[in-house]
């Protein structure tokens, strides 16, 4: 359940993240940059000022409309807080270990911005991932909060009790998925589960003034994804399937496959506008690791989709999982995103060589939305 907790990572990523920030710095001193992005670029600097730190607290950093990031350690998993009236939306709950500070640093947000009601309560949480770093904190910012109770019920709800936890919102395999893990671990160890499970994309979702949307990419790095879309603040919560300090964490075992997730970027992709020269504009917080601007999961997505035509084309020829290996189709990419210990580029390799046909197409490197061959997906899902 439970990755990206290894100590030589943390400071693996501090270093990555002194660099990066030393990098924003001399972009903030220097003059403004006009010429166009290099997509092709290892790397391009982050759009806003990166804050992650290894100090064992959680960093609020505004983004943008109603949304705050929480940016707890390096390569911990991100938190996305909306927060506007009299009710916060958070999405991710963080590890359990953090689940104090981040309610912490919530509440502190909540004060700044009183409603004429008081301060803003934390009413709803998605969740978008079922490992550990993210729904760890399910059970004590539930309880920080409070669920929306309409019209009658409401004074009978708080007469019952009933309105004493936020509600928890996440998709039916997500759900599914705690079920299994709670009924094999001690109780003390088990999982809040979340009680409004989705089967499918939400449209129609509002949250004080602002409309979500809910993107359920179908086998991606699990098979129990949900992406979050503030519509109004022009903000995207990707989950994991944008991850600035990897490779996708594709897991097989929980449904995940590599051409779902392509599908999956190439959606935040369409979603994602961008303002002028293609920077800026929807901002997008990935899983883990910085902020994100559409040209960041561009890039993303066409290093992911190279390597995975690569082993595509070798898995055409008939070589062995063993041979593809000894090639190394993603060796040119793994100074940049293959240094999570836990995470490896023969991880990420062998995931795209699991999930892939014996023989099939290439990914479009385009803005494709459709998986190529969906009929031959592991998981026999069609897109
Ligand atoms: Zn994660």
């Amino acid at each position: 359940m439970s990755h990206r907790k290894i100590p030589a990572l943390a400071v693996l990523a501090t270093l990555v993240w002194l660099s990066l920030a030393a990098t924003a710095a001399v972009r903030a001193q220097g003059p403004v940059d006009s010429a166009a992005p290099d997509s092709a670029a290892p790397d391009s600097a982050a759009p806003a000022s990166a804050v992650n730190a290894d100090d064992g607290q959680i960093h609020p950093q505004f983004v943008q409309g109603n949304v705050w990031l929480m940016a707890g350690e390096p390569a911990m998993s991100n938190v996305a807080v909306q927060l506007a009236g009299e009710g916060v939306l958070v999405v991710d709950t963080g590890t359990r270990a953090m689940a104090d500070e981040l309610l912490a640093r919530i509440q502190q947000i909540a004060d700044e911005h009183p409603s004429p009601e008081g301060p803003p309560v934390i009413r709803l949480i998605i969740d978008t991932d079922s490992t550990a770093d993210h729904i760890g904190g399910n059970d004590l910012i539930a309880k920080g909060g409070r669920t929306i109770v309409a019209g009658n019920f409401a004074r009978d709800a708080q007469s019952q009790g009933l309105d004493t936890a936020a509600t928890i919102i996440a998709n039916v395999n997500l759900l599914a998925h705690l079920v299994a893990y709670n009924a094999q671990v001690p109780q003390d160890q088990q999982v809040t589960l979340p009680e409004n499970a989705v089967d499918a994309d939400v449209y129609d979702t509002h949250f004080d003034g602002e409309a979500l949307q809910l993107f359920h990419p179908h086998s991606a790095v699990s098979d129990d994804d949900t992406m979050v879309m503030f519509r109004r603040s022009d903000v995207i919560a990707t989950g994991d399937v944008v991850d600035m300090t990897g490779y996708p964490h594709i897991d097989v075992a929980r449904g995940g496959t590599i051409d779902g997730e392509l599908v999956a970027l190439n959606k935040v992709i369409e979603l994602a506008v961008p303002e002028d020269k293609q920077e800026g504009g929807t901002m997008i917080i990935p899983g883990h690791g910085r902020l994100c601007d559409q040209s960041d999961v561009v890039h993303y997505k066409n290093v992911m989709t190279i390597i995975r035509n690569r082993v595509q084309y070798y898995k055409n020829q008939g070589k062995t999982l063993q041979q593809v290996l000894a090639l190394r189709p993603s060796g040119d990419y793994d100074a940049r995103w293959g240094l999570n210990p836990d995470w490896t580029p023969r991880d990420f390799v062998e995931a795209i060589y699991e999930t892939l046909p014996a023989r099939g197409p290439s990914f479009s490197m385009r803005n494709e939305t459709l998986v190529p061959a969906s009929a031959s997906i592991t998981s026999g899902r069609a897109f």
